[in-house]
């Protein structure tokens, strides 16, 4: 993409309403607009980077073999009426009415459809087990929606749903996913800690949230520091083994983590003094097994090997998708700007041109995003005639983890600047070895670029 006919509309001013340093800089960097309380309009530059996260999380559900679906945002009021869920959900759904007086709603969650299609069209334990996801937009009439994105009344979510026969099915499900959302976030450049916590509307009694450590977080969060230090990594794990997934989730849940609603101030006390933390944290995740809470209303039954009907085991998972591009920016800025980890960044590589004009600067950048396009990376080239100092600024605050400079000083001697945005080193190297290290950089960040992976060299929609 060239800067000259892209649509960055930056602000130069902080602006007033914003609170937090991710809401004060997806507004600076021209990623959102709010259109009214709690509601945006996403901006070329924030749509890209919902779309790499929303990718991120397709790739990862495929892996795990959940398939993906898409359930409408405005629903019928009949469904939530059968399992109750009208009345208790209060006045966070937003309540619609049709020109034929029916009752509808905006969607805040969507266990009573899934369920709906599921008793319609499944009836042996034989088409178990079965897990369908979708990611879409969501409505809850938060009271006091801030932060940006963070805490939005419209946000974009990822809702997944498993049916299986049994409980211990069921945990693995459960397992499964816990596995899976750790590796989502990792390849997002983020650890999201998985806390033990409180199953709110949604019910049941095993959940976990993943937080996202961050002064600016809205839950409170006590924890055993030694969690920090647990990565997934690049550990391959079979998602249908029913023991690497328990192992998995023991490990990273066995240490003291939970949320204010379920801390235990007892068992927080036997953790060694200096490995006793109390922080804030971001939830951009949470993981439910509920049992038969919604297939026993909704008489969601399979016929089970001995020939009996039984209400199948259900759990569901969330992972905030909108507030993700918030919590990625609150875990990764600096004075001047965003820094995006490579995994989700909009832009592969920043090109600076520091003399618009001159013959040999411009062939010279010209021929660089013509190499980086053709390793299938997305350069931004900055071609406006600007000074270097309003460029420069430009790039820090989008957060490009990459940029080369070039200009007519340093071409003489056949060299360009590449700068590592997060340390702010920079190297002078040939034009051909600066595009030979950015696409090294990606071939490791950014999977599916890599020819030895799942996702290798499909389109987009790899996951359908
Ligand atoms: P919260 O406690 O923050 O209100 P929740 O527990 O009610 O969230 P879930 O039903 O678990 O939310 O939804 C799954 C995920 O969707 C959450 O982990 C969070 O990341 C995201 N999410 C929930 N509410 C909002 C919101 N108002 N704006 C943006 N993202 C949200
Ligand atoms: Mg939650």
């Amino acid at each position: 993409m060239r800067l000259t006919r892209y649509f960055l509309p930056v602000l130069k001013e902080n602006p007033s309403e914003a609170q937090i340093v991710s809401h004060r800089l997806m507004l600076r960097a021209g990623m959102i607009k709010q259109a009214s309380a709690g509601i945006y309009s996403w901006l070329p530059l924030g749509l890209k980077v919902l779309r790499r996260i929303e990718q991120i999380v397709h790739e990862e559900q495929a892996r795990a073999g959940h398939l993906a679906m898409l359930m409408p945002t405005i629903q019928s009021a009949d469904l939530w009426r059968e399992s109750g869920r009208y009345d208790a959900y209060g006045a966070e759904m937003l309540r619609i009415t049709d020109r034929h007086e029916r009752d509808m709603l905006f969607t805040p969650t969507a266990e009573e459809l899934i369920t709906d299609i599921f008793r319609s069209h499944v009836s042996s334990y034989k088409d178990l087990p079965l897990t369908m996801y979708q990611i879409q937009w969501k409505f809850r009439d938060e009271i006091r929606p801030r932060f940006g994105v963070m805490r939005g009344r419209e946000f974009y979510m990822k809702d997944g749903y498993n049916f299986d026969l049994t409980k211990e099915d069921a945990l693995h499900a459960y397992n499964r996913h816990l596995v899976s959302y750790l590796r989502t976030y990792e390849r997002m450049g983020l650890q999201a800690i998985p806390m033990r916590a409180d199953s709110g509307p949604i019910g049941g009694d095993d959940t976990h949230e993943f937080l996202v450590l961050a002064d600016t977080g809205e839950s409170e969060v006590f924890y055993d520091s030694a969690v920090t230090d647990i990565r997934l990594g690049e550990r391959e794990i079979d998602y249908d083994s029913v023991d690497q997934c328990r192992a998995v989730m023991e490990e990273f849940t066995s240490l003291y983590a939970r949320t204010d609603e379920t801390h235990d101030a007892a068992r927080f006390d036997e953790i060694p003094e200096e490995r006793r933390r109390v922080a804030r944290g971001i939830e951009v995740g949470q993981i439910f097994y509920f049992g038969t809470k919604y297939s026993e209303p909704l008489g969601a039954t399979v016929q089970g090997p001995d020939g009996k009907s039984t209400p199948v085991h259900m759990g569901s998972h969330g992972i905030g998708v909108s507030r993700l591009v918030g919590a990625i920016i609150e875990a990764s800025h600096d004075d001047n700007g965003i820094i995006w980890p490579e995994g989700v960044t909009p832009f592969h590589c920043g090109i600076v041109n520091l003399k618009q004009g001159d013959a040999q600067a411009d062939e010279a950048c010209e021929k660089l995003y013509a190499s980086l396009s053709a390793l299938g990376l997305e350069p931004l080239y900055d071609d406006r005639n600007e000074r270097a100092g309003g460029k420069f600024a430009t790039m820090d605050l989008i957060g490009l983890p990459w940029r080369i400079t070039v200009g007519p000083r340093g071409l003489k001697n056949g060299v360009v600047e590449l700068t590592c945005r997060r340390t702010g080193e920079s190297e002078e190297l040939s034009p051909e070895t600066a595009v030979a290290k950015v696409a090294e950089i990606y071939a490791t960040h950014h999977p599916h670029l890599q020819k030895d992976e799942p996702m290798a060299g499909r389109s987009f929609h790899t996951w359908l």
